[in-house]
């Protein structure tokens, strides 16, 4: 599959990604160790790769960010290190030790990288994958209940910002891609909690039909669909949500025991308009006796769409910090679905 931003290889090989995920970031025997302070600018000058291995510690790569940003003014030559933007690793994994970058494995996110700074960082660090303008607000939908829903976006500035996680499971590694510019920042530590939670509600219910109703990037509705169950629906809001959620089952297929997945809809229509109440489908996927699908619409409308019985649903609605409502949307969730509600 083509990457719907950018058009080139961003989801290919992705079964060679999450096998070699354990060695990809770590040290060759001939790696330096560079570790900056963060609080200070960086006392650094722009360093080669490791000649037998061709990484470079993951602070001088920020440190080159940094400097760029320096050099076009978007930072003050005080400006500490922190100060540059975030970096988020692609793949991102639970790290045991600061990483070492190969090509391509970093997206930068940074408040205050002008359009400039992020073309030149993007040309200059091969390390960077693409540099996303860090809005100050969290992406995602806002408020889906008034006549226009709100929401807010960061900005992809230069190169491509899609990105994976790989969460470990009890049964296989989870690989999600996403829009880092079009979702939260989200991270795997090794030991994720909602990837248990999921599991231990599906052992204890062995549900026919599961539902996730908030599935963001689709990481708890695959977690699930590792146990064999055989109907899996996966629904958002968020239109870069559902949409990367049917790439991600596309993704993970053989782990999930699907053939194919058909996607309905173009990533066109997701940048039109992003939020929908009204249920749209938007990948089917059969494989080994089971359907799964992918649905864009407001969590209360899915009830339409869905099979006479539910067994089991996962809400795991942004904004969870929000207890009444997270309360009021379970409580409506099983008066007008049924079915066993847990939020993970
Ligand atoms: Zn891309
Ligand atoms: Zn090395």
């Amino acid at each position: 599959m083509k990457c719907p931003v950018c058009g080139g290889p961003c989801l290919e090989n992705t079964a060679d990604v999450v096998q070699q995920r354990e060695g990809r970031f770590l040290p060759c025997s001939s790696c330096r160790t560079t570790i900056l302070d963060k609080q200070s600018p960086p006392s650094f000058r722009r360093k080669a790769p490791c000649p037998a291995c061709g990484k470079r510690p993951l602070d001088e790569v920020v440190a080159d960010c940094w400097t760029i940003m320096a050099e076009e003014g978007d930072l003050a030559p005080t400006a500490p290190v922190m100060a540059a933007g975030i970096p988020l690793i692609h793949p991102g994994l639970a790290l045991m030790a600061p990483p070492h970058l190969g090509d391509a494995s970093m997206i930068f996110l940074s408040r205050s990288v002008t359009q400039k700074a992020a073309d030149r960082i993007v040309a200059e660090i091969p390390e960077v994958k693409g540099v996303v303008h860090d809005g100050g607000e969290v992406p995602g939908i806002a408020e889906i209940d008034g006549t226009t829903p709100e929401y807010h976006t960061n900005t992809l500035l230069a190169g491509c910002d899609v990105r994976a996680n790989i969460f470990e499971t009890e049964e296989a590694p989870v690989i999600v891609f996403m829009q880092q510019s079009y979702a939260h920042i989200e991270y795997p530590r090794g030991f994720d909690p909602k990837l248990v939670a999921t599991a231990t509600e599906i052992i204890r219910y062995q549900p026919e039909v599961f539902v996730d109703a908030a599935c963001g990037v689709g990481t708890l509705g695959i977690t699930a669909g590792q146990h064999g169950i055989p109907r899996v629906i996966m629904n958002d809001a968020w239109g870069y949500a559902a949409y990367w959620a049917a790439v991600n089952l596309d993704v993970n297929r053989r782990t999930l025991g699907l053939d194919n997945v058909d996607i309905h809809i173009t990533y066109g229509n997701i940048q039109e308009n992003p939020v929908r109440k009204e249920p749209l489908k938007v990948a089917d996927a059969f494989g080994d006796g089971k359907h799964y699908e992918v649905w864009w619409g407001d969590l209360h409308n899915l009830k339409e769409v869905l099979p006479k019985k539910v067994d089991l649903t996962v809400i795991d609605l942004f904004g969870k910090e929000n207890r009444v409502k997270m309360a009021d949307a379970v409580r409506r969730w099983k008066r007008e679905t049924g079915g066993e509600v847990f939020i993970p």
